[in-house]
């Protein structure tokens, strides 16, 4: 039977779907080989997860082993040991089967029954792009809020400082955290989309892959402990990236939000030399007003 095989599977797709461009075909016979959708869905969400959370910080470790990267480091004297970092490998893995790998089961029903699509064609790269800029505008608040929440002294000690065990982060640093921590701050990543199609009813599965691939990028470089004069942020202003956060694992305070640097801007809960000092200027000459 040539269905047997997921390339028989392809290969059948292929014949009958002409109009389907490659990826589209490859997405089909997937789900046809598969014969059962929670399944397919859940195998192909924890294997992207692995594959891109390894993937994108194993050139991180590359680069802490290279001398000449240490002057494009942040906090130039904290260079993750290769122990410190297998350890914090094994921890997120740990967590990865224990705590996320259940959860594959309820991922395509919860899909469904927000009315994800998971069918094709694909929806179109204008579509896409537009929907994943708001789920970036959508996570960063909710980022900003639960994660201040969470510097709250209880939560903090009992929950958010797992996270704060490395005060010099790295990239596979960007999941160490409780398990608590992991579903709340997950829950803007999933949540946000899960909104977004609770209200508009468009929204395929794919541009949620794409979405959290994303994400996964900009966790694991903002923790990256590295910053380069050809970062995002020099050219996006508003983006947060490296630099941001990588003062909040520093100074335990201010920077909370996650993509953006608008909530702490606005809110005046930016970290670092420069934003205290400016907040000194602030109150003196507040007191000097007073005074007057
Ligand atoms: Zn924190
Ligand atoms: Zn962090």
């Amino acid at each position: 039977m040539a269905q047997d095989t997921y390339w028989g599977s392809f290969e059948e797709i292929s014949k009958y779907n002409v109009q389907l461009n490659y990826a589209e075909k490859l997405w089909l016979a997937w789900y046809t080989y598969m014969q059962n959708d929670v399944l397919a869905t859940g195998i192909m969400s924890f294997v992207m997860h692995e594959t891109v959370y390894f993937g994108r910080s194993l050139p991180w470790i590359i680069v802490d082993m290279i001398p000449w990267f240490r002057r494009y480091k942040i906090q130039q004297d904290k260079i993750p040991t290769a122990w410190e970092q297998w350890q914090c490998a094994l921890l997120v893995l740990f967590s990865h089967f224990t705590v996320e790998l259940p959860q594959i089961w309820l991922f395509h029903p919860m899909c469904q029954y927000f009315g994800l699509s998971t069918g094709v064609p694909f929806p179109s790269i204008y579509t896409m792009a537009y929907q994943i800029a708001i789920f970036f505008v959508l996570e960063d608040t909710w980022h900003y809020w639960t994660h201040r929440v969470m510097h709250w002294g209880p939560l903090y000690k009992n929950i958010h400082k797992i996270h704060h065990q490395y005060s010099a982060p790295f990239g596979l640093a960007a999941e160490y955290a409780s398990p608590i921590e992991v579903m709340v701050l997950g829950l803007g990543t999933v949540g946000s989309p899960i909104l977004y199609c609770a209200i508009t009813g468009d929204l395929h599965i794919l541009t949620m892959y794409i979405w959290i691939v994303l994400r996964l990028f900009q966790a694991i470089d903002a923790h990256s402990g590295y910053e380069f004069p050809w970062s995002l942020h020099h050219f996006l202003p508003f983006w947060a990236g490296a630099e941001h956060h990588d003062v909040h694992h520093e100074k335990f305070i201010g920077n909370y939000a996650s993509s953006f640097r608008w909530w702490d801007y606005c809110l005046d809960t930016e970290a670092g030399a420069e934003a205290s000092k400016k907040r000194r200027e602030k109150k003196l000459a507040a007191a000097k007003k007073k005074a007057l």
